[in-house]
């Protein structure tokens, strides 16, 4: 019997769960974080750093009578700001430990640095993928004009694919399963197939793989929906019965979730293709030819969509890359 998104919630409360849902300035709306209400106590994800959120953050935890100074620990489940802002702050108050996995742990430490290098790493990305340079330049500004509500983060526990984490009354799994970033982990509780999945898997809007730079720090990009997609696939596997997400309400049938989400893909990639296949195009005239003019704001996630499948059709030999120095264009090797 599946269960409801409600029934998943309650059941999940009834393990020592309880989601606490921190406001963030950005479209997506709220963010999930997760009390774990255990040996250590531990929050998961902090939200983002504003005032707002602190608020609210000091509020859904005294509301179960708890303080930020109570925490114990902090896991982090990935590097986006939305879901980690608030940790200094949080160890501050309270000399939390703070875990994520280990390979984040460097950049994660440089946030400013690294913000500052991901953005010209976009920046070229979409330059050489034939976006407009004033809609790259003014992506920019957008991202640095965010950069507030982020923060750097000291991991103290820096965590390996597949560590098990022990707590009192439970044992989470750490599974690195990169993809929407370079270092989304899931946590598992396999005794109670409970899957905390932070936004590798939501329910209402599919996960953008966003195209960042690799954790190891090597400029090569990363084929983030290539990656995403094997991710996807192992998560598949597993028997959860309640995947609680990043945002939004919990996923009670992970299993047609994800098959939704490669159907929609496969076909998405098959008209990149006929694209491609009718005249070359760079990633940019295939991000117009399929979404028109978008705002500015969406201008690195719809090429993060395009050159995704398009890594697809490249590993298939469907499709291969020229590059006439200046703009990388796709054509169809057939
Ligand atoms: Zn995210």
């Amino acid at each position: 019997m599946t269960l409801s998104p409600e029934e998943a919630l309650r059941k999940a409360e009834a393990a020592g769960i309880h989601r606490l849902r921190i406001p963030t300035p950005f479209a997506v709306g709220r963010v999930n974080c997760y009390l774990l209400e255990d040996e250590p106590l531990t929050l998961i994800d902090t939200g983002p750093n504003s005032g707002k959120a602190l608020d609210e953050l000091q509020g859904q935890l005294s509301a179960r009578g708890h303080s930020i100074d109570d925490l114990e620990l902090v896991i982090l489940t990935h590097q986006h700001i939305d879901h980690l802002g608030l940790v200094e702050i949080v160890v501050q108050h309270s000399g939390a430990e703070v875990a994520a996995i280990g390979l984040a742990a460097k950049r994660l430490a440089n946030f400013a640095e690294d913000a500052e290098e991901e953005d010209r790493f976009a920046v070229d990305l979409m330059l050489r993928n034939g976006i407009p340079p004033e809609v790259a330049h003014a992506l920019k500004s957008v991202s640095r004009s965010f950069r507030g509500w982020g923060a750097k983060a000291e991991v103290t526990r820096p965590l390996d694919d597949g560590e098990q984490l022990r707590f009192g009354d439970r044992t989470l799994e750490a599974l690195h399963r990169p993809g929407h970033s370079p270092s989304d982990t899931v946590f598992w509780d396999e005794e109670r197939r409970i899957l905390i999945a932070a936004d590798h898997l939501i329910a209402h809007i599919s996960s953008n793989p966003l195209i960042s730079r690799p954790l190891d720090g090597s400029s090569q990009r990363t084929q983030a929906l290539v990656t995403y997609i094997e991710s996807m696939r192992r998560t598949r596997e597993m028997p959860a019965e309640i995947v609680l997400s990043g945002h939004g309400e919990p996923i009670v049938d992970h299993v047609a979730l994800i098959d939704d989400r490669l159907a929609k893909h496969e076909r998405r990639k098959e008209k990149i293709y006929a694209l491609i296949a009718a005249q070359p195009r760079s990633g940019y005239e295939i991000a117009q030819a399929i979404w028109g003019n978008v705002a500015v704001t969406q201008a690195f996630l719809t090429l993060s969509e395009v050159i995704g499948h398009a890594d697809l059709l490249v590993n298939e030999g469907r499709v291969r890359e020229t590059d006439d120095g200046e703009v990388i264009r796709y054509e169809a090797t057939g």
